[in-house]
């Protein structure tokens, strides 16, 4: 206990999501070999098999995936290159494209109701093929700035899915406004007759208490820091270098 070290500052920082009785971890030896990230094999990469129709907007060259259900923040997305290339592969257009594609899709989701800001990550501890991740920070949510956002995405109830899907729809048809093909589709409006809700009222009761949105599990983005999970490829005809 005494030679534990003493715990960092963030700790004791707003942000911080934990409390209580909280020790550092014993820092592991270096590996002399790290081992293979996914997809360092491109015959392997579950990006590059991943068809568009995982995506919610394509491309040429760019692809913008969600997680495959909501999570706690309004929205999480990974913008990925078309090609099996990591980031410092990148050959100058696209690289220069990449610019392009994360201002766009930050104002994307910065425009969606109540976000106040995006978050931008690449990592690229877990998977080869390049992937960057966009977080959307809700408005007013102070203590959800900056370092521990995709720790809180864990922690935070998870949002309607139907809000979800909306705001995929509404980041799709933003990017695709300067070109590329939208795939998330806004959700289907489910109304019901007055007829049908009488009838059905105590059923609907039951469904509430046995059928939670789709809220159990979801991948979240600590994982998704952790990495792994990921899988797919996108394009984006639309991006000029010189825009
Ligand atoms: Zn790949």
């Amino acid at each position: 206990m005494s030679d534990a070290p003493s715990l960092p500052a963030f700790t004791y920082w707003p942000t911080f999501p934990f409390e209580g009785d909280i020790r550092v971890k014993r820092l592991l030896d270096p590996v002399e070999v790290e081992p293979p990230r996914h997809g360092e094999n491109p015959n392997e990469c579950r990006a590059c098999a991943a068809p568009d129709e995982a995506y919610i907007w394509v491309s040429e060259r760019w692809r913008v995936r969600s997680l495959d259900r909501p999570t706690g923040l309004p929205a999480v997305l990974i913008l990925e290159s078309r090609s099996h290339l990591d980031l410092g592969d990148l050959p100058n257009m696209l690289a220069a494209e990449l610019g392009v594609m994360t201002v766009r899709l930050e104002r994307a989701i910065r425009s969606l109701d109540g976000v106040a800001r995006v978050h931008v990550n690449r990592w690229g501890d877990g998977a080869a093929h390049l992937h960057l991740w966009f977080l959307a920070r809700p408005y007013g949510r102070l203590q959800l700035q900056g370092t521990f956002l995709a720790l809180w995405d864990d922690i935070l109830p998870v949002i309607p899915e139907q809000q979800w899907r909306e705001n995929l729809a509404m980041v799709a048809a933003w990017l695709a406004e300067f070109g590329g093909r939208p795939l998330a589709e806004p959700p289907r409006i489910d109304w019901k007759s007055p007829a049908s809700l009488k009838d059905s009222s105590p059923i609907l009761i039951e469904d509430a208490a046995t059928a939670p949105l789709g809220d159990a599990g979801a991948p979240d983005t600590a994982e998704a820091v952790a990495e792994g999970t990921v899988g797919s490829t996108g394009p984006a005809a639309d991006v000029a270098p010189s825009a």
